[in-house]
């Protein structure tokens, strides 16, 4: 292999885009983006649009393997999910992750949207009339 580097482990530092304070990782799982507009794989890989289109001609959807979601916690700001992208010169790119990166991503939902609780939904289930006579 030409150009083989020190085998020493580089570890990937993450910081918090508010006070860029080392992060914690919080070992939750990667939630990996796909995409299944062409739109957003040429956006995405930084492809051609016509290699954008053979891509999602071939496979509907395509997984982002070098692009996740994932749970980190800072200090000052506390848990805060973001968006990692593996650049193609191995750089990370670290950014809040958004209403669209979710909708993008595989797994979970999005945790930071307000959902009804569960006493909620099930108080307006009760107050449905029954159809169901005694
Ligand atoms: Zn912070």
């Amino acid at each position: 292999m030409p150009g083989k580097r020190s085998r020493k482990h580089t570890k990937q530092k993450y910081f918090c885009p508010y006070c860029q304070t080392r992060l914690w990782r919080m070992g939750s799982p990667k939630h990996y983006l796909y995409y299944q507009e062409i739109s957003e794989v040429q956006k995405n890989l930084n492809v051609s649009r016509k290699k954008a289109s053979f891509i999602i001609a071939q496979n509907n959807t395509y997984l982002d393997q070098s692009s996740w979601i994932e749970d980190f916690v800072c200090e000052q700001h506390g848990k805060m999910w973001l968006k990692i992208s593996r650049k193609a010169d191995r750089k990370m790119e670290v950014s809040l992750a958004s209403e669209d990166d979710w909708k993008n991503s595989t797994g979970t939902i999005n945790p930071n949207l307000p959902n009804p609780s569960v006493s909620e939904f099930s108080y307006s289930m009760s107050r449905k009339p029954r159809l169901k006579s005694a």
